[in-house]
């Protein structure tokens, strides 16, 4: 049984490290487990000048970028693990439906890439219609479904941490955050406004 434990591990930090190189061209600086929510949380920590903060990856481990979480509060630390716990344990059907709506999301982009090279050689728009709107469909499902996901995160984060913690943490996270036009866009696009996520917390806490 320690055998299989070890060995789970062993794959488990393999396809870690491997996420980081791919996704952020550097290495794990080292695996800890940390103790800022109710259970013990291993996370596997590298340091990277990118937007994230932290991520879980396709198998279930959480990658911690030390460069942007060292400075921050333990609240907000607490508010971070607790969202990227809940993408963790999130039901494995509804994982499979939006990775498989993230490749869905990607052929839509190529559809649409597609449909303007061949409206620039000289097609009528009309013929292209149908294939935009079927490109427009496959890229806005996986948007609704990413926005779902991190609305519920969040849902769980202000659930277990409180609307003030949430909050006052919610506004340090934003003053550290990557503020470039483009990271501001992204956020807009796929992430729900954490007033919204306050008001579906005090509608749910209005109704049980
Ligand atoms: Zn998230």
């Amino acid at each position: 049984m320690i055998e299989l434990n070890e060995w789970r591990f062993k794959i488990r930090t393999f396809f870690t490290k491997l996420f980081i190189w791919v996704s952020q061209r550097t290495s794990i600086e080292e695996i800890n487990e940390v103790s800022l929510l109710n259970e013990r949380t291993t996370i596997y920590s590298f340091r990277s000048d990118s937007a994230i903060f932290a991520q879980v990856t396709p198998i279930g481990t959480i990658i911690w970028n030390k460069s942007r979480m060292e400075g921050l509060s333990t609240r907000s630390k607490q508010l971070i693990l607790r969202h990227e716990c809940s993408h963790r344990d999130r039901n494995p059907i509804y994982k499979g439906i939006l990775y498989g709506m993230a490749v869905s999301f990607a052929a839509g982009l190529l559809l649409l890439l597609i449909s303007f090279a061949l409206l620039a050689l000289g097609a009528s728009p009309s013929e292209l219609l149908t294939p935009v709107l079927i490109a427009v469909g496959m890229i806005g499902s996986f948007i609704i479904l990413v926005r779902i996901e991190e609305t519920l995160a969040d849902y769980h984060a202000i659930r277990d941490l409180g609307e003030e913690t949430f909050i006052d943490a919610y506004n340090e996270i934003s003053s550290e955050s990557d503020n470039s036009l483009h990271a501001q866009g992204l956020r807009k696009v796929l992430y729900t406004d954490p007033s919204d996520t306050v008001r579906i917390y005090r509608f749910f806490q209005r109704i049980s």
